[in-house]
């Protein structure tokens, strides 16, 4: 479990950033080597058109490697795009609302909020559930949504990046489209595709390089755009040239897919889940032991993949960071609008780098607590 395959981070730090983040050292060893001249061509990935037939190749792999781990069914489009998924806040109400004047939001931290924002200047937002009332510690059941069945759709965010607040658990809307913000847990465990209409993700966390954006989406739902969109925004234009209508983020698709052959090389989503479900629980159970540090989210809702924290006496977090630092452990401060610290341990953060932390809060809670 702990031996992934030609993982070796022992020159390299253990980076818990929450995105851009740490991507495995044999992906980035690859692009290395293919870096000056991709298998013969003469050329760097980064020079070639993305019309020829080399880098053609690449992306029908990189789509071909995503379907079969992901088990994406054949009615589903995967697309490439820009943007990131901050551009999703509106291309999804902008493709999906198709005549129907409201869409249901379940608001349960910084990026929910986002996400409605952008959407209540297209359309009416119902907010079917909200944790507000408790900090965004926790994600609201299925029986506190109050859904509402003419919506064009409901959107959700099932990891919350900041606030480490994950739905362990695929909600179910009936006949309305489910839209997800998978941006910081896509690919770290098995999920039903078929279940949503519409996910989207950034990929500079569990996919690949910032810059590039996966969007996975229903073929029924393609074409209904609203009139005189322009074209860039609509799902149906990238889909019908299979995501080439424009230039696409040529280098960062190629080190996606370098990516996605490296998760099919260890498991695939699988044993990215089991060793997910190892890591977060290593930290986690340092978290709840300790007197000194704290995670206040509730406890069957907790994210595998971010985990905020803070530390008893506040006033120690910027020795607590800069010792941290100087052990090879950086990224952790927490996100400006959270505070405290966090450890976002994506796909690619071997275990080693979590015991490595543990290891050293608990020394910190020694010294200090
Ligand atoms: N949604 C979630 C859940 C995120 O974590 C982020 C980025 N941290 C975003 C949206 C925004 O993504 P981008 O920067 O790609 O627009």
């Amino acid at each position: 479990m702990n031996d992934v395959k030609g993982f070796t981070a022992t020159a390299r730090v253990y980076n818990f950033s929450p995105g851009p983040a740490i991507l495995p050292q044999e992906v980035l060893e690859r692009a290395r080597e293919e870096l000056l001249n991709w298998r013969g061509s003469g050329m760097s990935v980064m020079e070639m058109s993305h019309r020829g037939k080399e880098f053609t190749s690449i992306i029908q792999r990189a789509e071909a490697d995503v379907r079969e781990l992901m088990r994406i069914p054949a009615h589903y489009k995967v697309l490439f795009l820009q943007g990131g998924a901050s551009l999703q806040f509106a291309m999804a109400p902008l493709n999906l609302l198709c005549g129907k004047k409201s869409a249901d939001y379940i608001y349960s931290g910084e990026w929910s909020k986002k996400a409605i924002a952008e959407a209540k200047t297209f359309c009416a937002v119902n907010i079917a559930a909200s944790s507000e009332d408790a900090g965004f510690t926790y994600a609201p059941a299925q029986d506190q949504w109050r859904l509402d069945a003419n919506a064009a759709y409901v959107h959700y965010t099932p990891n919350e990046t900041i606030g480490g607040v994950e739905f362990h658990w695929v909600p179910e809307t009936g006949d309305v489209p489910l839209v997800a913000d998978m941006s910081s847990n896509i690919l770290s465990r098995e999920i039903d595709v078929s279940r949503f209409g519409l996910i989207y993700a950034g990929a500079q966390k569990n996919i690949g390089p910032a810059g590039l954006t996966i969007v996975i989406i229903r073929e029924d739902l393609l074409g209904r755009a609203l009139p005189g969109m322009p074209s860039m925004l609509d799902y149906k234009v990238h889909a019908d040239n299979d995501s080439m209508y424009n230039t696409p983020p040529a280098y960062a698709i190629y080190v996606a897919g370098l990516n996605f052959q490296w998760l099919k090389k260890n498991g695939g989503i699988a044993a990215m889940e089991a060793r997910n479900i190892e890591k977060s629980r290593l930290l986690y159970d340092f978290l709840d032991n300790s007197r000194f540090f704290r995670n206040p989210v509730r406890k069957n809702d907790r994210s595998r993949m971010n985990i905020p924290f803070t530390l008893k006496n506040a006033a120690l977090e910027e020795q607590f960071l800069n010792q941290a630092k100087a052990r090879g452990l950086v990224h952790l401060k927490g996100h400006r609008l959270a505070g405290g610290m966090r450890a976002s341990i994506y796909n690619a953060m071997p275990v080693e780098g979590v015991r490595a932390l543990v290891e050293f809060m608990r020394n910190f809670e020694i010294q200090y607590g």
